[in-house]
């Protein structure tokens, strides 16, 4: 059974996850609280992300930049003048809607990149209704500017204007220079952030999935403009293969197909290596961190949809409950915005090629950019799971994300408290685990199984004795037997899928 996204925000707050932000004082819409699980959680997973895209690459370097910056950055990028959405407003009941998310909701057609008057047409030529009150009756669509302003300094004017960063990209292309010549990076090399962004969206809604404040993880890939498509690393993905949604296949009213990275360089669907590569790459990470590979697929941009600095883009997507919907977007941004900020800042942000001996301007043909929340609720779709036979949920989430790795418990309290204690004290220098020993241990087991926890060990009466535990597997229900002294190597090692629960 998969749940609705309420269903899955009510689990989430029953579990101590996420929470409503703002709750005591009636909620403020768009913006949540992660709990004491979904801290870890989240934590872990960009810690995977971190892991996977910069610590295990030699050509990725990281930066943390800051939430407020120079108002410029946002003039310059375009955000200030055009990052917005299309507004409609419902006469009858004053719902405010995003007039392209109503349309794609309504008409199941890509809306977004339309014009307010194209929007307009389609809604009234479709004589689109309001989803709340059902009347269709709307105000004029107009444009709505997605940026939280604030004001830096005492004094609030014009001057002391700022923005709260819309997403970590531009901070990255600000940076650039900076980053280049402090950290001895070569063409191609890419530049990666993770961290806060704020949009005052028109209509916050799905839960996680579109909020007014979020987090993302973001690479800007920078390569040279006269070699756009080499990837050194393509051979890594040519047999990879994705469910593929293409420009050509949407216009044409086909289906999605199954696709090798192979397949779709050679018949020029997708452009450049470096696309192909990062959204191989892209599927991989979530894949290797549990996500189920066949709920997702790539979809390119429609020619009208594309934002105006990208070439070509690409999306990764999920099938939520709510329909396909964007994970992360690719775009081949060109050098629009090291170029733009050069025009703005007035200052040389070229680099110097030794081949070529000539000063050039870095190109971006594929930008990984994805939002952490979104990220947070496909791990927590594809892990949940209602086990009829054991009567409870069990969220099987991957070792590497599950916010607490193991539960220990003594059987008994009676005895058996104090060499649990021991052994708790020892695993807990190496990783998070959590001591329970309130209620009966299938009771423990099962509230141990709904919040992800891998691994139940349990302190008997002959570990006292035997100097072991057994440890319990959280999918399989299966326990087996282990000397205490080996207890903290057995536990690393199974928390990285170094061994395997069956082989021990
Ligand atoms: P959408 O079309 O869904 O509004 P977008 O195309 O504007 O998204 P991008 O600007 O490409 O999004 O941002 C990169 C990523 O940041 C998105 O793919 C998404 O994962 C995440 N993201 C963007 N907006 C939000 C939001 N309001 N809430 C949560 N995550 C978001």
């Amino acid at each position: 059974m998969t749940l609705t996204i309420d269903e899955m925000a009510t689990f989430c707050k029953k579990k101590g996850f996420v929470y409503p932000s703002s709750e005591l004082y009636g909620g403020i819409a768009g913006f949540f609280d992660y709990g004491p699980l979904g801290a870890d959680l989240k934590e872990n997973l960009k810690r995977s992300w971190w892991q996977f895209h910069v610590h295990e690459r030699e050509d990725i370097v990281g930066i943390d930049g800051s939430i407020i910056a120079h108002p410029k950055i946002w003039q310059a990028s375009g955000h200030a003048e055009c990052f917005g959405d299309v507004m409609v407003e419902c006469k009858k009941c004053h719902e405010r809607l995003r007039a392209d998310v109503l349309i794609e909701d309504t008409l199941k057609i890509q809306a977004d990149g339309l014009s307010a008057e194209d929007l307009q047409k389609l809604i009234i030529e479709n004589k689109v209704g309001c989803p709340k009150c059902k009347a269709n009756d709307f105000t004029d669509a107009k444009a709505f500017n997605l940026m939280f302003t604030t004001n830096v300094g005492p004094i609030e004017n014009e001057e002391s204007k700022a923005y709260l960063r819309a997403e970590t990209a531009q901070i990255i292309f600000s940076a650039f220079k900076n980053v280049f010549e402090t950290s001895r990076m070569k063409l191609p090399f890419g530049i990666a952030q993770m961290g806060k962004a704020f949009r005052n969206e028109i209509a916050p809604r799905n839960f996680l999935f579109r909020c007014r404040e979020f987090e993302q993880m973001e690479i800007e890939y920078f390569i040279h403009p006269d070699d756009t498509n080499n990837c050194p690393f393509i051979e890594e993905v040519m047999d990879y293969s994705m469910l593929v949604y293409s420009s050509d296949m949407q216009l044409n009213k086909k289906e999605p197909k199954e696709m090798k990275i192979k397949e779709l360089l050679e018949n020029g669907v997708i452009k450049t290596q470096w696309h192909g590569y990062w959204l191989a790459k892209e599927h991989q990470w979530f894949v290797s961190l549990g996500a189920n590979g066949s709920k997702f697929r790539i979809r390119q941009h429609l020619p009208d949809e594309k934002s105006h600095y990208a070439l070509d883009t690409w999306d990764l997507e999920y099938e939520f409950p709510f329909g396909w919907k964007e994970l992360q977007g690719m775009a081949n941004r060109t050098d629009f915005d090291l170029q733009q900020h050069m025009k703005h800042s007035k200052k040389d942000l070229s680099i110097f090629d030794e081949g070529t001996q000539k000063k050039i301007v870095p190109h971006v043909v594929a930008e990984p950019s994805q939002g952490v929340d979104r990220a947070f609720l496909v791990f927590m779709y594809d892990a949940y799971e209602e086990d009829k036979e054991r009567g409870n949920i069990v969220l099987k989430l991957s070792n590497k994300l599950a916010p607490i790795k193991a539960i220990v418990c003594p059987l008994i309290k009676k005895d058996l408290s104090e060499l649990s204690r021991e052994v708790y004290d020892v695993l807990k220098t190496e990783m998070h685990v959590q001591y329970d020993q309130a209620g009966s241990i299938g009771k423990r087991y099962a509230r141990a199984d709904e919040i992800g926890i891998p691994y139940g060990i349990t302190i008997d009466h002959d570990s006292l004795e035997k100097k072991d535990v057994t440890i319990r597997d959280r999918d399989s229900t299966e326990q087996k037997r282990v000397k205490i002294s080996e207890l903290k190597d057995v536990m690393k090692k199974l928390i990285s899928y170094e061994i395997k629960f069956e082989d021990l």
